[in-house]
């Protein structure tokens, strides 16, 4: 299935997506399965982010050639970092340049969104049960906020440092195989990646979220970015495309 949030008469609303129409509603996800029906074309509602997580649990250094273009070694566990409910934007909406940055870079990311409680996911386990879908997922940095800190709050957590979207779907599956992650800068591609360049591929870090975290229905984890990131400025068009999933596009203000 594919979903999307949206507002429907002024209601966040949770809308099922068959080709380009929302053909469903609900006031939750669960709700979907036995959703009101509608039709209305996709490109004609006002999107939201598609996900209410307690969390956005994010996983830094995730691809070799990313780790070695900020001169960082090659992780030998995961690294883990948050941002806040409060980050997030939605499709097409406009990502904040806070006056205290020189360097606010794109990174393209999939995201994983949990349907399921997980705690301790097991050795053998087949971590798909715990899965809801994939999205979209934009891990807006301030670049020179970011090092000058030396912790990622400020730079990586600030209001709209998050826009993830437009839907998210089952129908892809990074586990059976690589899946494309791109970002385009006013057009021009500026990342290409495969998930299966993965570091931690994605059993092992739901594994190691799990072993000392609790992650909950609507979740979302950002899986890490390919190589390429650079600065956007204002009044540029930052998108990224994941193949099987779509588009997220934003504009800078
Ligand atoms: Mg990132």
């Amino acid at each position: 299935m594919k979903y999307c949030r949206f507002l429907a008469d002024g209601q966040p609303t949770y809308g099922r997506i068959e080709g380009n129409s929302v053909v469903a509603r609900a006031s939750s996800f669960e709700g979907l399965a036995n959703g009101v029906p509608m039709s209305l074309a996709l490109d004609g509602v006002e999107l939201l982010a598609p996900v209410e997580p307690s969390k956005i649990l994010c996983v830094g250094r995730n691809y070799r050639d990313h780790a070695a273009e900020m001169g960082n070694d090659v992780p030998k566990e995961p690294l883990l970092f948050l941002k806040p409910p409060s980050a997030l934007l939605a499709p097409g909406g406009t990502i904040w340049k806070p006056a205290i940055t020189q360097r606010l870079d794109f990174e393209g990311e999939l995201g994983i969104v949990i349907g399921k409680r997980a705690s301790g996911i097991g050795p053998d386990e087949d971590v798909r049960g715990y899965i809801r879908g994939y999205t979209i997922v934009n891990d807006v940095t301030m670049r020179d906020i970011q090092k000058a800190d030396g912790q990622w709050t400020r730079g990586k957590g600030f209001d709209t440092s998050c826009p993830v979207g437009p839907l998210v779907t089952d129908e892809v599956d990074p586990l059976q195989g690589s899946i494309t992650v791109e970002t385009l800068l006013n057009g021009e591609v500026r990342q290409h990646g495969e998930t299966g360049d993965f570091i931690f591929p994605i059993p092992e870090l739901l594994r190691y979220i799990t072993a000392v975290m609790t992650l909950e229905p609507g979740d979302l984890i950002p899986t890490g970015t390919p190589a390429g990131v650079g600065p956007m400025q204002s009044g540029d068009a930052v998108e990224v495309r994941i193949q099987g999933i779509g588009s997220l596009k934003n504009v800078i203000g």
